[in-house]
């Protein structure tokens, strides 16, 4: 067994619904909606006005800061509407497939610009931009490069499908990963319930000296950057630090095979596999489906809701969130759909805090969560930064064993988002 994180938790899984399903492609949709915050950073501004015509894999919003990432049009047509949120393009099938050219490149600094041009960011659920991730600042080397293929969240079978089927793919997009970052080795760490993605990567690093796969053990959160890294290498991230104050960058495996079909292929990012699953879908599946196309859609594509069906989550059930409307679109973060089902779905009443600390014992990140919550939900904001509320990883652990039901990642999250937008008013 590798050495692991502290605290952790075991939910029900039901990655049986989905992970022995292969990837399957969605017919375009009629029209999509893209929208100009689709990752962590600055919101991009439209290069487009309601009329245009645009072809697949055109540039179609851009922003001049470092951290963003331009949006590009994952289907040819018309522009239809352009608001504050998002540009909508009628589908065009004629003009819709992408044929472009495998642009040409020398130094990292070449990649790292191909990949941005790309439109290319974290696709495991957090979108920041893959190239900010790539470029350590003056004084920072990284040595290790690591492929986080992890895929904790219950439900989810993306990473694992596109381990399974798309392994050749992977290991190119590493090897440029490598070349982008100066690393040196890549470790690949997959949780050991994808024996078959485990014996595939194997197989396909056998003559590659620089590049192994790990097994990690089941716990959620492995797949959390910082328990990976953890897990792999027995270090820990500081507190306040990142990964790079390690010398490690840490890609997700969708993320890989994007920066393959980028930079070898010259095709940028205009679709995503979403697992499609949860007891309220009639066939849950593995979706290879256009970036903005509607939830509905998706959802249609895959049978139709079932009459049980009462929450629709965008992502996983631990960390994912509830979709307010059908008609959102599938983003470049979007790695599940769940359709879940009463029985599914935790609905409790809250009660009084009994102090048995279960929160305390299952934070993989050692906070007390059973004060954050406390002080977030009496507003006594300081007392919770005191305490590191910054330093939460949202995994919502705490929440999972809590014997009193209290939502406490909730409470987290809504005195973060307080705290964030008084210092943006400021
Ligand atoms: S949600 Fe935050 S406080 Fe709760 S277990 Fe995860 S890291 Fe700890
Ligand atoms: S798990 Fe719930 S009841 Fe137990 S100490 Fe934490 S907040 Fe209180």
């Amino acid at each position: 067994m590798k050495t692991t994180f502290p605290g952790g938790i075991h939910p029900p899984y039901n990655k049986e619904l989905t992970a022995s399903k292969a990837i399957v492609e969605m017919p375009l949709p009629k029209r999509v909606r893209l929208l100009l915050q689709q990752h962590i950073g600055a919101p991009c501004k439209p290069l487009v006005k309601k009329g245009d015509v645009v072809t697949v894999g055109q540039k179609i919003a851009d922003s001049d800061a470092f951290v963003s990432a331009p949006i590009i049009a994952s289907v040819g047509g018309e522009v239809a509407a352009v608001d504050a949120e998002g540009i909508e393009i009628v589908t065009d099938p004629e003009h819709s497939r992408f044929t472009g050219q495998a642009p040409k490149y020398d130094t990292p600094e070449d990649i790292r610009q191909i990949i941005r041009e790309a439109g290319i960011v974290g696709m495991g659920g957090a979108a920041f931009p893959t190239h900010v991730k790539l470029s350590p600042p003056e004084g920072k080397e990284v040595h290790t490069l690591i492929i986080n293929g992890a895929e904790c969240e219950p439900y989810l079978s993306t990473d694992h499908r596109v381990m399974v089927e798309q392994g050749e793919e992977l290991i190119e997009g590493i090897k440029i990963l490598l070349r982008a970052c100066g690393a040196q080795k890549a470790i690949i760490g997959i949780e050991k319930n994808k024996p078959d993605a485990i014996e595939n990567l194997s197989r396909l690093c056998r003559d590659e000296e620089n590049i192994r796969v790990e097994a990690v053990p089941v716990v959620y959160p492995q797949g959390g950057e910082r328990q990976l890294i953890k897990s792999l290498t027995g270090r820990e991230v500081p507190v306040g630090g990142l990964p790079l104050d390690l010398g490690i960058v840490v890609q997700n495996v969708a993320t890989a095979v994007a920066v393959h079909q980028a930079v070898n292929l010259g095709r940028p990012l205009i679709d995503r596999v979403v697992t499609v699953s949860g007891r309220g879908v009639a066939e849950p599946a593995n979706v290879r489906v256009r970036l903005g196309t509607p939830i509905r859609d998706l959802i249609e594509f895959c049978g139709g809701m079932r009459d049980d069906a009462v929450k629709v989550v965008n992502g996983g059930p631990m960390m994912g969130k509830a979709v307010a409307s059908l008609d959102d679109p599938v983003t470049k973060g979007t790695s599940g759909i769940l359709v879940l089902t009463e029985a599914e779905v935790r609905i409790y009443e809250e009660r009084t805090c009994i102090r048995c600390a279960r929160c305390v014992d299952a934070c993989p990140m050692r906070l007390m969560p059973n004060y954050l919550a406390l002080y977030s939900r009496k507003s006594m904001y300081n007392d919770a930064e005191q305490i590191h509320l910054f330093n939460c990883i949202e995994c919502g652990c705490c929440s999972f064993v809590c014997p009193a039901r209290i939502p406490i990642v909730h409470y987290i999250q809504k005195a973060k988002h307080e705290i964030n937008s008084k210092r943006r008013k400021k």
